[in-house]
Formats: C-alpha cells, sequence, structure tokens
C-alpha cells in the first residue's frame, strides 16, 4: 500500500499536480458557495446514494447497480433542475465584474429614502419588506403581485406598507430606480438552521436571496428592527449607518471601494 502512494506520488506530473489543484479549488467553492443553503441538502442526499450505489457495486448486487447505471443521465438532468437557482446565482456571480456599474447620484438617493423610510416604519413598528433585483430577473416571482412602475420615494413606501391599506402585505419589488411591483408573495425559506422565532416575513426575505441573488430589506413590526437578507443570510437589527453601507455593497456598488483604493493612491502621490 505505502509502495504503491510513493508510485503514484513519484510518477506524477507537473499538469497532474495542476489537475489536484484546480478539482480541489473548484470542490472548495463549491462546498462553500452551498453550505447552509437548500443545495446543501441536496448534495448530503446525493452522496448517500451514492454510497448505496457504491455498496451495491462493491456487494455485486445487479439489479440495484443496473438501476443505478441506467437513472444516472436522468439524475443529471434532475440535478440541473434542482440546482438551477443555485446555478443561476453563481454563474451571476461569475459574470458580475462590477467594474462597469458606477453608483449615481440618482440611485443614492433611492437608497436613501428607503432607508428614511424604513427608519420611519421601523420607529412606528410597521412591518416592511422590500426586494431590490439584481442580475437575475424577478418576472418569476412578480405574477401574482400588483404592478406599480411607481418613482421611489419617501412617501410612497410609508403609504404602501401603512396597515389596512390594499397594498401593505406582502413585499414590494425594486427595479431599476422605480418600485415595480408590491403585495407580491415569496417563496419562504426552508433552511432547517432558522431560530423558531424567526416569522414569515423574515422567511420570505431569506428564501428570496436564496433562489435569486436579490436583496431584501425587513422591517418587523414585532420588534420595529430592520434586517437584510444576502444570499440567504440575515443580517439582523442593523442601525442606519450599518444599513446603508451594506445596500451600498450588497447592490453592487463593489467598485466605490476600488475607486477610493485609486482616490487614496492619488492623495498619497500628492502629499509626496
Ligand atoms: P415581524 O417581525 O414583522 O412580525 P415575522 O418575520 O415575525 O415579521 P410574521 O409576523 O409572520 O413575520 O409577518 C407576517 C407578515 O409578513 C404578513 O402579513 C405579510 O405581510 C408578510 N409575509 C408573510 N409571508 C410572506 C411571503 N411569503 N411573502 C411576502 N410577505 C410575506
Ligand atoms: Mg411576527
Amino acid at each position: 500500500m505505502f509502495d504503491w502512494i510513493i508510485n503514484v506520488i513519484s510518477s506524477m506530473k507537473i499538469n497532474d499536480i495542476l489537475d489536484i489543484l484546480i478539482v480541489s479549488i473548484i470542490i472548495y467553492y463549491l462546498l462553500k458557495f452551498l453550505s447552509g443553503t437548500r443545495g446543501w441538502q441536496i448534495l448530503i442526499g446525493i452522496s448517500l446514494i451514492l454510497l448505496v450505489w457504491l455498496f451495491a457495486k462493491i456487494l455485486k448486487l445487479q439489479t440495484v447497480v443496473w438501476i443505478f447505471d441506467n437513472i444516472w443521465s436522468i439524475g443529471l438532468f434532475l440535478l440541473i433542475v434542482v440546482f438551477q437557482p443555485e446555478l443561476r446565482r453563481g454563474l451571476a456571480k461569475l459574470g458580475e465584474s462590477g467594474i462597469f456599474s458606477f453608483i449615481t447620484p440618482s440611485q443614492k438617493k433611492v437608497i436613501d429614502d428607503i432607508i428614511r423610510a424604513s427608519l420611519f416604519l421601523a420607529e412606528r413598528k410597521i412591518g416592511a419588506l422590500i426586494v431590490f433585483e439584481r442580475n437575475i430577473n424577478l418576472d418569476n416571482y412578480t405574477e401574482g403581485c400588483v404592478k406599480l412602475d411607481a418613482e421611489i420615494n419617501l412617501e410612497t413606501i410609508i403609504a404602501i406598507f401603512t396597515p389596512q391599506t390594499p397594498l401593505h402585505d406582502g413585499s414590494i419589488i425594486i427595479r431599476d430606480k422605480k418600485i415595480h411591483s408590491a403585495r407580491c408573495f415569496l417563496p419562504l425559506t426552508i433552511n432547517p438552521n432558522v431560530p423558531p422565532n424567526v416569522g414569515t416575513r423574515h422567511r420570505a426575505a431569506m428564501g428570496i436571496t436564496e433562489e435569486t441573488d436579490a436583496v431584501a430589506l425587513v422591517v418587523s413590526e414585532e420588534r420595529g428592527e430592520i434586517s437584510l437578507a444576502v444570499d440567504g443570510k440575515l443580517y439582523r437589527d442593523l442601525d442606519a449607518l450599518t444599513l446603508r453601507n451594506k445596500l451600498l455593497k450588497f447592490l453592487g456598488y463593489k467598485e466605490r471601494n476600488l475607486f477610493k483604493k485609486f482616490k487614496d493612491r492619488l492623495k498619497k502621490g500628492k502629499k509626496k
């Protein structure tokens, strides 16, 4: 056994090492990307099935092996269908260079209006759910909503979420610089690690950000706190400044940092 290992290692070429390295990196990022999501549980399920298949092969269980060998190709298609949200999110992230989307003053105003409205609602313990569309189109989730195509401003957002009005239930969806629709019902997260005291509004925020690359802002009517959901994770009880920084960051304006570094470098250069 030991000799065999030495043999394998000594006969390895540089491209074999590169091969192993690239595969390890891909597996590492795949596991990291899936951990804690719905895909993670599916991955565990698949690993169990593979284990059964391996045992069946070792024990020469002809029929079981035959079934597995024949459903393999169907399984691959099923896998693509089941992992479609994760695949979409992953590909969108890969293609997101971030270099070309600068934040404009009007985008900043949209964010600030939404923050001010959220603070107003939180102070009065009025629940709200605001979903920001990013690269993945949210048309799949807007079918049952009320279409608005309204300009974003403080008053409109407050009016929408005011209780006992026709649009206050569910979420609004922000596309570009407009309120695309209201009273949308979103998929709830099925993550089993969510604490039981997290209600459906927060679960819906997590659900939509698991299935897509959207960002969701939640105002809690119970606690009057503001949370943000991204990639299925919930950042709870944020103060105004953290909320603003996170929104600027998550809404794809990463290049601000790039720009800042560039400006800092220019400043340093001038001082010298
Ligand atoms: P809160 O902290 O505000 O109480 P919560 O997370 O505890 O929020 P619930 O108390 O269950 O959640 O909030 C119910 C409200 O959440 C509903 O009236 C509705 O407006 C909204 N909501 C519930 N489910 C969904 C959904 N699937 N999509 C969008 N909004 C939803
Ligand atoms: Mg509640």
